[in-house]
């Protein structure tokens, strides 16, 4: 496809890389600003469902990113004595595929197939405002104008918020903190060691995930007020008091983690004149159903698809939102519910996990984003 088309993308995350590569696949000239001096792999593992796989297939780089990852067949989540109280096999599911990798793997993959299409990723730059005839002005005084500008930076988004695009940012009731210890060999073969276990008790949960051969990522959740629970790094006399079956993995936890407080973000509008707001920057979710990546990839082909289809941006970005929003929004509607459960009392949690989990309907909504077709992609998917 050609175009000469340009673009200004603020941000080298995922979702600015794969908006990237996909305007760059429809021939537009692509350059994005990264304000890390490099790529920036924050928050160890991260899961990418079946709508997120389709996503890097379209955009070629499914395969780099997804060699020697895990592939997810079971989910359970247990409760404080080590009971499995739900449990999902993802592997009985028709066309529902679940992979688990290290951040690394993802951006690398990403960053390599964005530089085979000739995107510009300029590193150690930071995206300082946009104004709606398609002007970015970066950290460095220099004013660059596009027939497009793409807000992907990420949940502080400076792009977004100098075009006061923002609704409402909503904080809620829990966090986590992300690391990844090393697999050992028996995890590899075991039962309990190729599955992906929640593990909740009261506040407290720890979210067990194998991401290769070599590397478990793991999540310590918790609500904001539990402040030794949120404590970088990790008390781990604290933590396996909480989960003394865990004890072992806790013992495997090193110095790194953060804490990173959940929140929502919910935007006026998707676009203001020529830019527009994608990722988490402008739709970001709590992280219960591994969607915030993927979600963020999805809007981004399609994003690109509308904008190199309809007869001009400003249409293209129309149609972008109305058809591309109320998914996203059921998305992040039914991972805010699943905080909220976090703040029940541990009898009531128990119940709600029990019920949730042998409930189909539940169930639907929460694969509702995975099992979609992403906008974009349909063609080689249908
Ligand atoms: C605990 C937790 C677990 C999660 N697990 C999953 C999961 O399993 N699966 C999933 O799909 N999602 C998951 N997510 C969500 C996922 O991490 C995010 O949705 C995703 O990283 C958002 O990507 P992004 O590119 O929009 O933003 P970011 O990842 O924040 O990237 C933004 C990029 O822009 C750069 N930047 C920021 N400001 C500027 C600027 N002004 N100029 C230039 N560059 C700038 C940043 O350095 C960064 O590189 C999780 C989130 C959390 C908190």
């Amino acid at each position: 496809m050609t175009s000469n088309r340009t673009a200004e993308v603020a941000g080298a995350g995922i979702a600015g890389l794969a908006v990237s590569i996909a305007l760059a696949q429809r021939g537009w000239k692509v350059r994005a600003y990264e304000r890390s001096p490099s790529l920036r792999p924050d928050g160890a593992g991260i899961y990418i469902w079946e709508n997120g796989l389709r996503v890097l297939a379209s955009l070629g780089a499914h395969d780099e990113a997804v060699e020697g990852c895990h592939r997810g067949f079971m989910r359970e989540t247990r409760d404080d004595q080590n009971r499995t109280v739900a449990a999902a096999h993802f592997a009985k599911m028709p066309n529902l595929r679940v992979v688990s990798i290290t951040r690394m793997k993802l951006l690398t993959a990403l960053s390599n197939r964005a530089r085979e299409l000739g995107v510009e990723v300029v590193f150690g730059t930071e995206a300082v405002s946009a104004t709606p005839d398609g002007e970015i002005r970066l950290s460095t005084g220099e004013i660059r104008k596009a027939d497009l500008v793409v807000g992907a930076d990420g949940i502080n988004s400076k792009i977004r918020d100098s075009v006061n695009l923002l609704r409402k940012r909503t904080p809620l009731a829990d966090g986590a903190i992300r690391v990844m210890i090393p697999r050992r060999m028996d995890e590899r073969v075991s039962d309990d060691g190729r599955k992906y276990i929640e593990y909740w008790n009261g506040m407290r949960r720890i979210l067990v995930t194998p991401c290769s051969d070599t590397d478990t990522y793991l999540a310590f959740t918790t609500l904001d007020t539990d402040r030794p629970g949120k404590t970088v790094p990790i008390d781990k006399s604290l933590w396996k008091k909480s989960f003394p079956h865990l004890r072992d993995h806790i013992d495997r936890v090193g110095e790194g983690g953060r804490w990173d407080l959940f929140e929502t973000i919910h935007l006026k509008r998707w676009h203001e004149g020529r830019i527009a707001i994608i990722g988490d920057a402008g739709h970001a979710q709590a992280p219960n159903l591994g969607q915030g990546g993927g979600c963020g990839m999805m809007n981004a082909l399609a994003l690109a698809h509308y904008v190199s289809t309809c007869p001009t941006i400003e249409s293209g970005l129309v149609d972008w939102e109305q058809r591309e929003r109320p998914l996203i929004e059921h998305t992040q509607r039914v991972s805010s519910i699943y905080s909220r459960v976090a703040a029940l009392p541990p009898r009531m949690q128990t119940v709600v996990l029990t019920m949730a989990g042998k409930s189909r309907w539940v169930l639907d909504q929460r694969l509702k984003a995975a099992r979609h077709l992403p906008t974009g992609a349909e063609h080689e998917f249908r």
